[in-house]
């Protein structure tokens, strides 16, 4: 069995529709099962590149309903649902994540109930794979334990009226990876993410002259800054660091802050091992 637990990032952008910089979804691999968490716009083809077919993901993990990091999920479904090699699911598809889960998955079902029933019909796909087996969680807790993967769901801080927002820590073959999800600083995350083997954190940077704008600082305070990022990754002292979810925030007259910026502003807080991510970046932990 080669690399039995990897971390690929599909998606390291913002809402932007960059093509270099899909949304948020990260695809983490354990022995055979395969989870994502987020689907973000783009996913579905991220994995196509990757020759991972969309029907062979397992479970998929919602961190929060900000639509850019849920837009992809009826095509990660329902594309993973059709009879090319890179579908094929017979099963239903597994989703977990916060309150607000069940409404989602039951109304795509219904939005999407004509193609469901035309595809059955027509192309005689299996009804079982046209279904969605949703799950929901209230607080900090293992959400899954199976084939020596555990995972578990932290709560996170995105903003007083942003909730729920979660994260998630896997453990498996004695290694550990904590994800973020989109946050404030965080104690609680800190609290499940201490001593990992990876962690992938979301960052936001505007330069100091936007923040006269109400928007940018509207947005600013729903992130992680890079100084914010540094003293989580200083508390938990991960093995490695990783940017997944880059929020460089522009005002239409001051340009986004660049990469090297975000390099150079995390670097004067945090001298431990930190990556900025890119899209299809794998990291083993
Ligand atoms: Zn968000
Ligand atoms: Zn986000």
């Amino acid at each position: 069995m080669d690399a039995p637990f990897k971390v690929t990032l599909l998606g390291t952008g913002m809402p932007l529709p960059d093509p270099l910089r899909f949304r948020p979804s990260t695809l983490i691999e354990a022995g055979s099962q395969k989870i994502l968490v987020d689907a973000g716009r783009g996913a579905t083809m991220r994995l196509f590149q990757l020759g991972i077919p969309i029907g062979s993901i397992d479970l998929l993990l919602l961190t929060h309903f900000h639509s850019d990091h849920v837009v992809g999920l009826p095509d990660i479904w329902l594309t993973g649902w059709l009879g090319g090699k890179f579908g094929q699911r017979t099963r239903p598809m597994r989703v977990l994540g916060p309150q607000g889960t069940l409404h989602l998955t039951h109304h795509l079902r219904e939005a999407f109930s004509a193609d469901i029933a035309i595809r059955m019909a027509d192309e005689d796909l299996p009804a079982a794979g046209s279904r969605i087996d949703a799950g929901e969680f209230e607080r900090n807790g293992v959400i899954h334990d199976r084939d020596g993967l555990r995972i578990t769901c932290f709560e996170v801080d995105h903003g007083d009226k942003i909730k729920p927002a979660f994260g998630y820590r896997f453990d498996y073959a004695g290694k550990s990876v904590a994800l973020s999800g989109d946050t404030r600083y965080c104690e609680n995350l800190i609290a499940h993410a201490e001593a990992v083997d990876l962690l992938i954190h979301e960052v936001a940077m505007a330069r100091p002259a936007s923040m006269d704008s109400e928007r940018i600082r509207r947005v600013m305070g729903h992130h992680s800054t890079p100084k914010d990022a540094a003293r989580v990754f200083a508390k938990c002292a991960p093995k490695l660091a990783v940017y997944n979810h880059l929020v460089l925030i522009g005002d239409g007259v001051n340009a986004p802050p660049t990469v090297q910026e975000l390099i150079d502003a995390t670097r004067r807080e945090y001298d431990g091992a930190f990556a900025v991510g890119e899209d299809l970046m794998t990291f083993c932990p």
